[in-house]
C-alpha cells in the first residue's frame, strides 16, 4: 500500500494533465480469478484512474460490458469459468467491442502471440515485484485507453466526414486525373446532393466524367485544369446540365489532393442559381434606375463628401448647358453664383455631417454665366466602405417663376387698372358668387356679402338672367350690354365673358353710371317735342297778331268806315304789330345769347331812376291790360352809401319781364316792387304779386325755355314761355341768379339777386340749347 501511497505522489501532476487531455479518467474492468492478486492490483489502480471494478466470474462481466460500462477490459489468462482468450472471442461473438489487455501468470510466447492475434492491448507476464509490476500495468493501461481514445477519435471524424459529405447543401465530385493528358478521369466519388441535384444515381455517375456535366462552352475546362494543377486549387463559376438538361448555375471550388498514391481532385459545386437570380435581378434593377435616372426629368447629380462630381445624369447636365464630361470631377461651387459660394459651402458640410436639408430655391449658374433658379432636395446614403455620398435632386424652375412673376406684374397691373376705374366693376365665377369688387364697387354699393350671388346682389333678382346662363353653358361669348336702374341712378352694364382656352371661368361686368347722360337724353326728347310745341306757339304767337294787321289792314280799305273805326282798326293793327314785335325780339334776344352775341356791359345804376321808369312802364302795361285795379308800389331800401355797378338794360329787362308776369297772372291786390340789400351783400330786386301763384312741382320748370305752368294759360293769359328762360340766363351773365317763392292762389315773388359789383369773373354762361 505504501508503494501505492507513493506512486499517488509522483505521479500526481501527469496523471491529472494525461487524464484530462486523452480523458483517461473511463471505467476499466478487472476480470481476474484470483480475488486477492485482483484487488490489490484494483486498489492501485483506482489510484491512477477515476473508476476500477473487479470482477472474477465472467458471466458477470458480459452484462455491463454489452452496456459498454467500461472503455478497457484487464483479465487474466484464466478466468474461474473458461480460459481468458476464450472469453475475449466470446464477447467477439456477442459483438462486444472494447480493447483489454490481457495479464498471464504462467504464459509462453505462443500464447502471448495468440492473445494479441485477438487484437488485445497488450500481453502482461505477472510479477511478484508489484513495486516495479503495478506501475508497468498502469502504464500499460494508460496507454492502451490513449490508443484507444484516438482510435475512437479516427473512427468518430472518419464518420464526421462522411456525414459532413453526404448532408453538405453542396454537391460533391471527387475524381482522378489522368497523369498523361491532365484530363479528369471518371468520378469515383459524388454524395447525396449531386446526385438529387442532377438527377444520376451514383452507379452513373461512376462511368461519367466532369465533361458529362458541364454545358458545353460555359467554362474552358482546359484552362481550370491548368489552373488547378498549377496551383493546387480553382474557383470557377460555369453551368452543370441535369439528366433532364436543365441547366443549373454553379460555383465550382476543386482542389487537388493525393489519394492513394495518385491525383485526385475535389470539387465542391454550390448552386448559385439564387444567388444569379439576385445578381441578374440586381443588375437589371440597376439598370432600370440608371436608365430611369438618366432620362429622369429632374436633374440628378452625386457628389462626394467634398462635394466632387461622380455622377450627373442627362437633366443635370441641361440645367447647367455643360457636358457630363465637364462636371465629373469638377468641384459643384462651379454651378454656384460667386456671391452664394460660402454659404453653398457651409450648407453641403452641414448636410455631410446631419443628413438634414430643406428643399430650397438657389441661384445658380450655367456654363454661359446665365443665372436661373433651382429648387433642390437631397439625400445622403452612405457607400459600403462608410463613407458619404450626396444625391441632389435638382429642378429647374427659372421660366416658371419668370411666367409667375410676369403674370403677378400683369395681374397687379390689372387689378390696379381696375382699382383705378371710376366705374364699379364685379367679377362673378361659375356659380354666380361675387369673387371681386374693385374700390369703386364698394364705395358705391358698400363691402358684398360672403357668398353673394351676383344677380341677386347687384340687381335684386330672384334668378340669373338667360345670357348669363348662356355664357356659362358656353353657348354664347358676346358681351351684353344693358340698361339697369339700381338704387334710383341708370347704369349702362357692360357684361364680358372671361374665357381661358375656350372655356368660361367667370364673367367681368362694368357699372357706368349714365344717369346724367339718360337725364339728358330724356331732355333731349323732352326738348324735341317742347320745340314742336314752341314751333306750335310760335306760329300761333305770329299768326294771330298777323292775321289782325291782315284782317284790320283789309277793313281800312273800305271807305264806308268811320273815322273812329278807321283809328280803331290802326290801333289794333299796331297793337298786333307790337306783340309781333315783342314774341320777335325774344326770340332773337335769346339766339343772341346762345350765339354769345349779348354781352353785359356794366354801369353804375341809378336804383332810384331804374325804378321811376319800371314804374312808367308797369303803369301803361296795367293800361295794356286793362287791369287798372292792382295797385302797384315800389320801394327803394337800399343804403344811400351803396352803389351798384352792372349792366342797367339787361336789369331793366328783367324787372319789366317779371312785373309784366307778375300784372299778367294777379286779378286782384297789386303787385310791389321793391329793392334791398341783403345779409349776404347782394342787391336784391323783388318783385311781389297777390296773383294766382305757382305750384311747386312748377316751380323749376317755367325757368325752362318753352315752359309754362299750364299751355292752357297761354291762351288765356299770352306768352310764348321764353321770359323767365331769359331772365334766368340774363341773372346768371350778370353773375346773379333769380329766386323764386310762390304759394298758389296767393301770389309768387320773384327775387333778382345782383353782385353789388358786377366782376367778369362770377359770370356764368348760360347754358345753350333748350335744357336749361
Ligand atoms: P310767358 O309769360 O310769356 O308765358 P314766361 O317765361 O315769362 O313766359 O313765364 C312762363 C310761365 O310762368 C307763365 O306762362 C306762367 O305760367 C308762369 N308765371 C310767370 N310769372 C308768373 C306769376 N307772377 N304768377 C303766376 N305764374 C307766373
Amino acid at each position: 500500500m505504501c508503494v501505492c501511497s507513493k506512486y499517488v505522489t509522483d505521479n500526481n501532476n501527469h496523471h491529472t494533465l494525461q487524464g484530462k487531455i486523452m480523458d483517461l479518467t473511463a471505467e476499466i474492468l478487472l476480470l481476474n480469478n484470483k480475488p486477492d492478486l485482483a484487488d490489490y492490483l484494483r486498489q492501485y489502480l483506482s489510484l491512477e484512474f477515476s473508476k476500477v471494478d473487479c470482477l472474477h466470474e465472467s458471466r458477470q462481466a458480459i452484462g455491463p460490458l454489452a452496456r459498454g460500462e467500461y472503455k478497457l477490459l484487464v483479465l487474466s489468462n484464466h478466468l474461474n469459468d473458461m480460459e481468458g482468450l476464450e472469453f475475449v472471442r466470446l464477447l467477439r461473438k456477442e459483438a462486444i467491442s472494447i480493447p483489454f489487455v490481457m495479464i498471464a501468470g504462467d504464459s509462453d510466447i505462443r500464447q502471448a502471440v495468440e492473445v494479441m492475434k485477438e487484437g488485445a492491448v497488450e500481453f502482461l507476464q505477472w510479477s511478484d515485484d508489484t513495486d516495479a509490476f503495478f506501475p508497468y500495468v498502469a502504464e500499460v493501461l494508460r496507454r492502451a485507453l490513449y490508443l484507444h481514445s484516438k482510435l475512437q477519435l479516427v473512427s468518430e471524424s472518419e464518420l464526421l466526414y462522411k456525414t459532413l459529405f453526404e448532408n453538405i447543401r453542396d454537391a460533391v465530385f471527387v475524381h482522378f486525373v489522368d497523369d498523361k493528358t491532365r484530363q479528369p478521369t471518371t468520378f469515383i466519388e459524388v454524395n447525396q446532393v449531386a446526385c438529387r441535384r442532377l438527377g444520376y444515381s451514383r452507379e452513373e455517375f461512376a462511368s461519367m466524367t466532369p465533361f458529362d456535366i458541364d454545358v458545353p462552352g460555359s467554362v474552358d475546362m482546359k484552362a481550370v485544369m491548368e489552373d488547378l494543377c498549377l496551383n493546387g486549387s480553382v474557383i470557377f463559376s460555369t453551368f452543370h446540365a441535369t439528366k433532364n438538361r436543365q441547366h443549373i448555375p454553379v460555383e465550382i471550388n476543386s482542389r487537388l489532393f493525393d489519394l492513394k498514391g495518385q491525383k485526385a481532385i475535389l470539387s465542391v459545386a454550390r448552386n448559385i442559381t439564387d444567388q444569379q437570380k439576385a445578381l441578374d435581378e440586381l443588375k437589371n434593377s440597376e439598370l432600370r434606375f440608371r436608365s430611369i435616372i438618366e432620362k429622369c426629368i429632374v436633374g440628378i447629380c452625386i457628389t462626394d463628401e467634398k462635394g466632387f462630381f461622380e455622377y450627373v445624369n442627362d437633366e443635370y447636365c441641361r440645367i447647367y448647358s455643360y457636358t457630363s464630361e465637364e462636371m465629373l470631377g469638377k468641384h459643384a461651387q462651379m454651378i454656384v453664383a460667386g456671391e452664394h459660394k460660402q454659404m453653398m459651402a457651409d450648407l453641403h458640410d452641414e448636410f455631410i455631417l446631419t443628413g438634414k436639408m430643406i428643399k430650397n430655391e438657389w441661384h445658380v449658374v450655367d456654363k454661359y454665366g446665365s443665372s436661373k433658379i433651382a429648387v433642390a432636395d437631397a439625400a445622403r446614403v452612405t457607400d459600403v466602405d462608410g463613407r458619404y455620398r450626396k444625391i441632389t435632386f435638382v429642378q429647374d424652375v427659372t421660366e416658371e417663376r419668370q411666367f409667375k412673376e410676369a403674370l403677378e406684374l400683369s395681374e397687379v397691373k390689372y387689378r390696379t387698372m381696375m382699382e383705378s376705374l371710376q366705374d364699379p366693376v364685379y367679377i362673378s365665377d361659375r356659380n354666380y358668387n361675387i369673387i371681386f369688387t374693385n374700390k369703386a364697387y364698394q364705395k358705391r354699393f358698400g363691402k358684398v356679402k360672403e357668398g353673394a350671388r351676383c344677380y341677386n346682389e347687384v340687381f335684386g333678382e330672384k334668378h340669373p338672367c338667360s345670357w348669363c346662363k348662356a355664357t356659362i353653358e358656353g353657348k354664347t361669348t358676346v358681351r351684353k350690354r344693358m340698361e339697369k336702374t339700381i338704387n334710383k341712378r341708370d347704369y349702362e352694364v357692360t357684361t364680358v365673358p372671361i374665357q381661358f382656352e375656350d372655356v368660361y371661368m367667370a364673367k367681368m361686368t362694368i357699372l357706368r353710371d349714365v344717369t346724367k347722360t339718360v337725364k339728358a337724353r330724356r331732355r333731349a326728347e323732352e326738348s324735341d317735342k317742347l320745340k314742336s310745341a314752341f314751333l306750335a306757339n310760335v306760329s300761333h304767337e305770329i299768326r294771330t297778331p298777323l292775321n289782325a294787321v291782315l284782317g284790320f289792314s283789309s277793313l281800312l280799305k273800305d271807305e264806308d268806315i268811320t273815322r273812329d273805326e278807321t283809328l280803331m282798326y290802326v290801333d289794333m293793327i299796331n297793337e298786333s304789330s307790337a306783340h309781333l314785335m315783342h314774341v320777335m325780339d325774344n326770340i332773337i334776344e335769346f339766339s343772341f345769347i346762345d350765339s354769345g352775341l349779348v354781352k353785359v356791359e356794366p354801369v353804375l345804376i341809378d336804383t332810384d331812376g331804374l325804378l321811376k321808369d319800371i314804374g312808367e312802364e308797369a303803369v301803361r302795361m296795367q293800361t295794356k291790360m286793362n287791369k287798372n285795379n292792382l295797385k302797384i308800389a315800389f320801394h327803394n331800401r337800399l343804403p344811400d352809401e351803396l352803389s351798384l355797378v352792372c349792366d342797367q338794360v339787361r336789369v331793366r329787362q328783367v324787372l319789366l319781364n317779371l312785373v309784366s308776369n307778375a300784372l299778367k297772372f294777379t286779378e286782384i291786390g297789386g303787385v310791389t316792387v321793391t329793392i334791398f340789400q341783403s345779409q349776404n351783400k347782394w342787391v336784391v330786386f323783388s318783385v311781389k304779386d297777390s296773383g294766382i301763384g305757382i305750384p311747386k312741382e312748377k316751380q323749376e320748370v317755367i325757368f325752362r325755355r318753352f315752359r309754362q305752368v299750364d299751355e292752357g294759360q297761354t291762351r288765356m293769359f299770352g306768352g310764348n314761355g321764353l321770359g323767365l328762360a331769359l331772365s334766368k340766363h340774363l341773372a346768371l351773365m350778370m353773375g346773379g341768379y333769380i329766386k323764386l317763392e310762390s304759394v298758389p292762389g296767393k301770389g309768387s315773388e320773384f327775387q333778382l339777386f345782383l353782385p353789388e359789383n358786377f366782376d367778369q369773373s362770377l359770370t356764368r354762361v348760360p347754358f345753350m340749347g333748350y335744357i336749361k
